[in-house]
């Protein structure tokens, strides 16, 4: 969810305006920044730069747009993304779009530009070097030092140390492998991995990966052709991403080259490259549907080759296990990273890489960014240990105050998650309410009263609580504890107080018996 604002004579830019997810089964489908802070700029929010195209640099421009119409500045192959999902958010007739190109400065307000070629694991990706009233401030967006990127557009170390020597004021740098010993590995190496495995493969071969890791994707299109094997993309990810990389040129793939999905079951079996989104286990994608035998296009079996071209993000494993588990059930020959080491690499820099960003563009001050207080306080010792003068490292929504002199925290402003469901908010409430249905159930009760106010009659019905039919017992002593906490209050008791003490009645019942309050809704009717 990146989204870095940078202040100067009263007018902002944001670097940045990400997305990311929330797996917690709430049905939530993006999470975006809150953008209150940046409503009292109003039109002095002079545009939105981007580094390339990932969801969590990307996705939250459709919310932003709606808010503040500003110009966005995006290399192309981000562009094309950006325009199909402004697209779907039906914002962009209105976008000011804008594309960059390495080394080709522009100026966004008070403020100079100019992108610099880094290498990541999607294709054209930048670092900014931007011109401020404070010197130069390079942000480094994602990157990772691959010395021969299959698109060939290599890594500009040299402007990178050129305006070290110039001077830079600040650097900021993504922290995201700050843990991680040892040389980030290149993609290249990862296509070797993949063509031997797929060029002894009997049957059809699936590879499961990220749909935005263009360098792989390019890859495997060389192998299919060297294999004599047809790519068949599998979900609408990686269909959106190969048709805006074919656009931009970042996909230079012949028309015979993929093999419609639909007609995947004409191609003999040992024909078939397929590649496929859901690598970590998400039920919808197509490497869940094809694990479930649902696949309309491909059926799987003995024989048959997967490959997760991936890292499990924390927190996915058991869903990733459950689902590999199924394609092993049907006979599939299953590989991960586990099994064949290279099948994978990362797009962020490991630690030794970080150091030599640090060290092309020693800079005067340092803040680390794109990582949790963890990462980025170990990316701060990192940068003191490679000589930086001043370190501060910043959490979401605290200001930090950069001048010629060096870097301080300042304030913090206003910041926080904004869950989306089919584009639009979902209140907090209605958030924390889904929560403690999930953590504790529901009860519904309806409270008869007769005309003299004592009780004619309780119904109590639980969803989520207990097993009713099991276990009637248990809504027998909660219906009485009904009776008797509404037996405690006065004849005159009105409605509302006879509901509350019946709402804490049946919470009290069901934690006493399950250890659970369910969320409680109480009915108060009076008979004449
Ligand atoms: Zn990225
Ligand atoms: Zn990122």
């Amino acid at each position: 969810m990146n989204c870095m604002a940078i202040e100067q004579r009263g007018e902002v830019i944001l670097v940045d305006c990400g997305v990311t997810f929330d797996d917690r089964g709430l049905g939530v489908d993006v999470v975006h920044p809150d953008f209150t802070a940046l409503d009292s700029f109003g039109s002095r929010i002079a545009g939105i730069i981007v580094t390339h195209g990932h969801e969590d640099h990307i996705g939250a421009l459709p919310y932003i747009l709606r808010r503040h119409d500003v110009p966005v500045w995006a290399p192309p192959y981000a562009l094309g993304l950006i325009r199909e999902r402004l697209g779907e958010h039906e914002v962009l007739a209105h976008a000011r779009l804008h594309a960059t190109k390495p080394r080709t400065p522009f100026t966004v307000g008070s403020f100079g530009i100019e992108p610099i070629r880094v290498t990541h694991s999607i294709a054209d990706a930048t670092a900014l070097a931007i011109t401020t009233d404070a010197g130069t401030i390079i942000h480094s967006g994602d990157f990772k030092f691959d010395d021969a990127p299959p698109d060939g557009e290599t890594f500009d170390v040299e402007r990178l140390s050129q305006l070290g020597d110039e001077g830079v004021t600040l650097l900021m740098s993504d922290s995201t492998n700050i843990d991680a010993e040892g040389p980030t590995g290149n993609e290249i190496d990862v296509g070797h991995v993949l063509e031997g495995m797929i060029e002894n493969a009997p049957a059809a071969v699936v590879v499961a990966m990220f749909a935005s890791n263009i360098h792989r994707l390019r890859l495997l299109g060389d192998i299919a052709r060297r294999t004599k094997r047809k790519i068949v993309l599998l979900g609408r990810g990686v269909g959106t991403h190969a048709r805006v990389a074919r656009n931009t040129g970042y996909l230079p793939w012949p028309d015979d080259l993929v093999w419609p999905d639909r007609q995947a079951r004409e191609l003999p079996r040992s024909r078939v490259l397929a590649v496929a989104t859901g690598s970590q286990g998400e039920a919808n994608a197509a490497l869940a549907k094809l694990a479930r035998g649902e696949h309309p296009a491909l059926d799987l079996g003995p024989g048959d080759r997967i490959i997760l071209s991936a890292r499990t993000i924390p927190g996915n494993e058991p869903g990733v296990h459950a689902l590999l588990g199924q394609l092993i059930r049907r006979g599939c020959d299953v590989r991960t990273r586990l099994s064949d080491r290279g099948v994978h690499v990362s797009g962020h820099a490991h630690r030794p890489e970080q150091r030599r960003m640090i060290e092309l563009v020693r800079p005067k001050c340092f803040v680390p960014v794109h990582g949790t207080i963890h990462h980025l306080t170990r990316h701060g010792e990192l940068a003191k240990d490679a000589g930086v003068e001043q370190v501060c490292v910043i959490e979401n929504g605290r200001i930090a105050e950069v001048t010629t002199e060096g870097v301080v925290r300042g304030p913090s402003v206003p910041t926080g998650r904004v869950h989306v469901f089919a584009g639009r908010a979902i209140p907090p409430a209605v958030l924390r309410e889904r929560e403690v249905l999930a953590e504790e159930g529901f009860a519904s009760c309806a409270v008869t009263l007769d005309g003299a106010g004592s009780v004619a009659d309780v119904s109590l019905v639980t969803r989520g609580v207990v097993d009713e039919v099991e276990y009637p017992e248990e809504i027998q002593a909660a219906r009485a504890a009904v009776r008797h906490a509404i037996a405690d209050l006065d004849a005159f008791a009105d409605d509302a107080r006879v509901a509350e003490q019946a709402r804490l009645a049946v919470r009290r019942a069901f934690f006493k018996s399950r250890g659970k309050k369910p969320m409680t809704v109480v009915h108060v009717r009076r008979s004449s």
